[in-house]
């Protein structure tokens, strides 16, 4: 029997064994169970001093809001506007992100960290993403054609 495999939506959730500490996600799917989009909670408003700790200088006038993954719960500060900030235009200060959304944003930060690192309060369900083989069709040839499906499991308890 030969097994095709087809291509799949990049849901996975990669292993970080060298862990970098950033200020955003980079990206503008949830970082833990890979659904395209957060839904924002709140208005766009200002960065507070409290949230972005010792770093309020250099993100003091960035658009932010509040905002979850509609599948796993967990919580982020979504990124909304950062024209305002002091390191926009700047070449050392440039940060990398991914295309703004039609939801509003452009990127990610956890919502009680600031940077790419949950902490509990962020985090309601642990989520493990399988991919599980789905046949798509066997011909009379032997060949069988296989397309990966990303399965999201929920279950309760914070592991950060
Ligand atoms: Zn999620």
């Amino acid at each position: 029997m030969t097994t095709v495999r087809l291509g799949s939506p990049d849901l996975a959730i990669s292993t970080k064994e060298v862990f970098l500490m950033t200020r955003n996600l980079g990206r503008t799917s949830c970082d833990r169970c890979g659904h395209p989009v957060v839904k924002l909670d709140s208005e766009p408003r200002l960065i507070t001093r409290k949230e972005a700790g010792i770093d309020f200088d250099m993100f003091e006038g960035l658009m932010v809001a509040e905002a979850h993954c509609p599948i796993c719960k967990a919580k982020y500060l979504a990124w909304v506007d950062e024209t305002q900030t002091s390191y926009y235009g700047h070449p050392m200060g440039s940060i990398t992100h991914p295309n703004r959304v039609p939801e509003g944003y452009f990127d990610l930060s956890y919502e009680s960290t600031f940077n790419n690192r949950p902490s509990e309060h962020d985090i309601i369900y642990n989520v493990l993403v399988d991919e599980v083989p789905n046949i798509i069709t066997t011909f009379s040839s032997g060949v069988v054609v296989i397309q990966t499906v990303k399965v999201v499991r929920l279950t309760i308890g914070a592991a950060v």
